[in-house]
């Protein structure tokens, strides 16, 4: 908890120091400013990551690990999840577990909030779960909110259940009726080529039926869809995360990789995504452990973006969504 106080400390002493909060664009006629690097300049916020129970993170991490073909960057428990954060000068990291069978969902939900209870000083903070097989859903997510969930985690490729049926929408519905907001995998997913639950038509159609759900779409819309993303849902109102959009990756060495591969958004790419979609509608993510926070962080610092736009895609767009 110390070194937690301590830390935001040293970052509000860095701002008061450093008070033109600009850190790229130097006035020439005045003393150079030292450049810090943006993580001490405002709050981070990455609301992707996973971490699992202590007892079971390893075998779970590496059986992952092996089918998606990527290493690891944190040994996916929740102190080392913070041990990256305090590493990348990372404020708050979500953690966005998922029910893969629909008797998990209330266990996963205890265990998330015990975990915010015991994280509360680190921030590390879980949202809760959902499947749409779930029979007792209703009750579910009045209980998601009544512990202090702030929204629940949806993945149609690993739950086998389209992002629009019926199911999932009326979850979605009553999300927007509660103000939890709604977070789902999207897209591609690197361990089932091919196999798409959320694709950006789907996305589109509970954009339209639901339109005062807080809704935020990871890997950019649509992971390896990202043309059909930026010509469907432009004009939404939905959020994308940046999760394992773009390099590094920390490939596994199985030989399962070829040159080039995975193929991700490169930076003009996504910096064409940031002005059609507009910053307060990107947030970043990591997908950690599957990427490296210190990595995501340091790229977002050097990415062509307006100090406004780094500041609302780093941590402002998601402190709002989350009340922080
Ligand atoms: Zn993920």
């Amino acid at each position: 908890m110390r070194k937690r106080s301590s830390f935001r400390k040293a970052k509000r002493s860095a701002k008061k120091n450093n008070p033109s909060d600009s850190i790229h664009c130097v006035n020439r006629k005045e003393p150079a400013v030292t450049r810090l690097p943006v993580s001490v300049l405002f709050m981070i916020i990455d609301i992707h990551t996973h971490t699992f129970p202590d007892a079971i993170a390893s075998r779970t991490v590496s059986s992952l690990a092996h089918a998606a073909h990527v290493e690891p960057q944190s040994d996916a428990t929740n102190a080392g999840l913070y041990a990256s954060m305090a590493k990348a000068g990372v404020d708050y990291s979500i953690v966005l577990p998922v029910a893969t069978k629909p008797h998990q969902v209330e266990k996963i939900n205890t265990v998330a909030y015990e975990n915010n209870l015991k994280f509360k000083d680190k921030g590390v903070i879980s949202i809760g779960a959902m499947h749409p097989a779930y029979e007792n859903w209703y009750e579910e997510l009045e209980r998601i909110r009544q512990l202090g969930l702030k929204g629940i985690k949806l993945h149609p490729v690993y739950q086998g259940i389209d992002l629009d049926d019926v199911r999932t929408m009326d979850i979605l519905k009553r999300c927007a009726e509660l103000g939890l907001f709604a977070i789902t995998h999207a897209g591609d997913d690197i361990g089932f080529p091919g196999v798409v639950h959320c694709s950006p038509d789907m996305c589109l159609h509970v954009c339209e039926e639901i339109p005062d759900l807080k809704f935020v779409l990871a890997h950019m819309g649509g992971w390896h869809l990202w043309k059909e993303v930026s010509l469907k849902l432009a004009n939404t109102n939905a959020m994308l995360d940046t999760a394992f959009s773009l390099h590094p990756v920390h490939r596994l060495d199985d030989g399962h990789w070829k040159e080039n591969e995975p193929w991700l958004l490169s930076q003009d790419e996504f910096m064409d995504m940031v002005q059609l979609f507009g910053a307060e509608r990107i947030i970043f993510g990591t997908d950690c452990p599957w990427a490296d926070q210190s990595e995501y962080v340091q790229l977002f610092e050097s990415l062509p973006l307006k100090e406004d736009e780094r500041r609302k895609i780093m941590g402002e767009n998601a402190a709002k969504l989350l009340g922080l």
